[in-house]
């Protein structure tokens, strides 16, 4: 942080929020996103499938993938379109912004509110992992103080991966 701070700025530590780091992983060849994403410079998605007939007032998300961009992705949603879904998708670089990372999980708070969308168990899942595991690129470093306060007011097990 102090020899490398432009490197450190780019890279974020990742295993801040939670006791150990873990792995965003692709889907499709099970590599980790999050790690490649700043090391090799890949990109990934989050992709949500939905009902061909979408409906603007009340959509069920079936399942959620994380994959990388290109290859992965699109091995994954011929699949699913295939099996007569459709696909809309997220940037995660873009998800690593905290403001960017806020705004994805109050409008998903804002959806359920209005009722325009639910989850299959499977997909609701999988989104609450994605968030907590995103999270370790996301969320600043906490001390040893709030880690341990956290970890009391939530009688571990808190987290749930
Ligand atoms: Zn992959």
């Amino acid at each position: 942080m102090r020899y490398f701070p432009e490197s450190y700025k780019r890279i974020k530590p990742l295993n801040v929020v939670f006791d150990k780091y873990y792995p965003l992983k692709c889907e499709i060849c099970d590599k980790d996103l999050l790690e490649s994403m700043f090391v090799e410079k890949m990109n990934g998605v989050v992709v949500f499938v939905l009902p061909k007939n979408i409906d603007n007032n009340k959509n069920k998300i079936e399942d959620i993938y994380i994959a990388f961009k290109g290859m992965c992705d699109e091995q994954k949603r011929k699949y699913y379109e295939s099996q007569g879904f459709i696909t809309c998708w997220g940037d995660i670089l873009d998800l690593v912004n905290p403001l960017l990372f806020m705004q994805y999980i109050i409008s998903i708070l804002n959806n359920f509110n209005a009722g325009t969308i639910s989850y299959s168990e499977k997909a609701f899942k999988k989104e609450k992992d994605f968030i907590l595991k995103l999270s370790q690129k996301v969320l600043i470093q906490m001390n040893e103080e709030e880690r341990n306060r956290a970890k009391n007011i939530f009688e571990l097990g808190f987290i749930d991966l």
